[in-house]
């Protein structure tokens, strides 16, 4: 029987869904995340849709690591020209929300450590049995114990809370790669220090939040086929994916999280200013270099046009007609789906150029 509509979710009848920005408060913005938080404003406004903004705090021991940055995090995206609906919602504050889903879901209590999940799935080859983009498919291990089993187990050590996936791989659509089919697992559901799991609270939270369309950068791709599987289960809607390119910097160096890339506070104590970097990040998402984003919401097909995708190719399809999933970056002209070289860094600049 199909699961009942939660009646919290936002009725998307006649009302436009909104495109949300998710940062979690363990680093400052870099210039990736400002990238895709400015594609994902702007396809959001663009396509008259509202935009909110969610603080991903559920970590709280990396949150307080990292100096509980929430608000100069959201300071940034201000000092960029970005505005949103509402409230910011912060996930720590949802913690009721959270289990009363997981509530709602098929699981059972896991033991495993990473290292017994890394040793358990490996292929009979000795190489890791990867999921697509990498990740290691939780090879069921405590899926069958026995009542005996777990409680000999939970005298060790705490449990994490699985779903019992009931299926192996799931289709999702992107607005760039058009649809793609990924592997599902067994997806943390609560880790076992009692944290809600970014996989289930990114669905609650998207869902009652009416947030039909998720931008957010390429390597979280490889985690949609998971969400909507869970999105799935708890019968709510499954929103539409658009993942950026990643941005690298000066000579395609990845951008490191913290150590000196991150920010506008060290852009600008090295020179770069605001409006440099608001023209930067638009020259690599193939817009026109404004000065206030308010003018790339004016009536303008140049716009519409740079923000519209490549047409995803049909390249592998399998005889199902749906291609694996790739998290790979797309070749192709410059735009928000593609990745981009800002070369620009307080680390990089030489004495002279600060
Ligand atoms: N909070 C996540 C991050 O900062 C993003 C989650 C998402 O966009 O789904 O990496």
């Amino acid at each position: 029987m199909e699961p009942a509509r939660d009646p919290r979710v936002q009725a998307s009848s006649g009302r436009p869904g909104c495109g949300r920005f998710a940062p979690s408060p363990t680093s400052a913005l870099h210039l990736g995340n400002l990238r895709t938080a400015l594609a994902a404003w702007l396809l959001a406004r663009r396509s008259g849709r509202g935009f909110v903004v969610r603080i991903e705090d559920l970590d709280q021991a990396r949150v307080a690591a990292a100096g509980d940055i929430a608000g100069r995090q959201l300071a940034d995206l201000e000092a960029l020209g970005l505005d949103w609906d509402g409230p910011v919602l912060r996930q720590s504050r949802r913690l009721e929300i959270y289990a009363e889903m997981i509530d709602r879901l098929p699981c059972y209590p896991c033991f495993c450590t990473r290292r017994e999940i890394a040793a358990a799935s490996r292929a009979p080859d000795g190489n890791p049995a990867s999921g697509d983009g990498g990740w290691l498919p939780y090879p069921g291990t405590c899926r069958g114990l026995s009542d005996a089993e777990r409680a000999a187990r939970a005298r060790e050590r705490p449990a994490a809370l699985r779903l019992r996936a009931p299926i192996s791989r799931r289709a999702v659509r992107d607005l760039a790669r058009g649809v793609q089919s990924g592997r599902v697992d067994d997806v943390v559901l609560r880790r076992n220090d009692g944290t809600p799991a970014y996989n289930l609270a990114v669905v609650v939270d998207d869902a009652l939040q009416g947030v039909d369309q998720v931008v957010r950068a390429r390597d979280l791709w490889p985690s949609a086929p998971r969400q909507a599987m869970i999105a799935g289960m708890l019968a709510l809607p499954v929103p539409g994916y658009a993942h950026t390119g990643l941005v690298t910097g000066p000579g395609g160096r990845r951008l490191a999280k913290s150590g000196g890339d991150a920010g506008l506070a060290e852009l600008a104590a090295a020179g770069i200013g605001v409006d440099r970097v608001r023209r930067l990040l638009c020259r690599s998402l193939g817009l026109p270099e404004i000065d206030r984003l308010e003018e790339l919401l004016t009536e303008d097909p140049r716009i519409d046009a740079a923000l519209r995708p490549p047409a995803p190719s049909e390249g592998n399809a399998s005889s199902r007609g749906v291609t694996p999933l790739e998290a790979g970056p797309l070749t192709g002209p410059i735009g928000w789906w593609s990745d981009a070289e800002i070369p620009i860094s307080p680390l990089d600049l030489r004495p002279s150029e600060r």
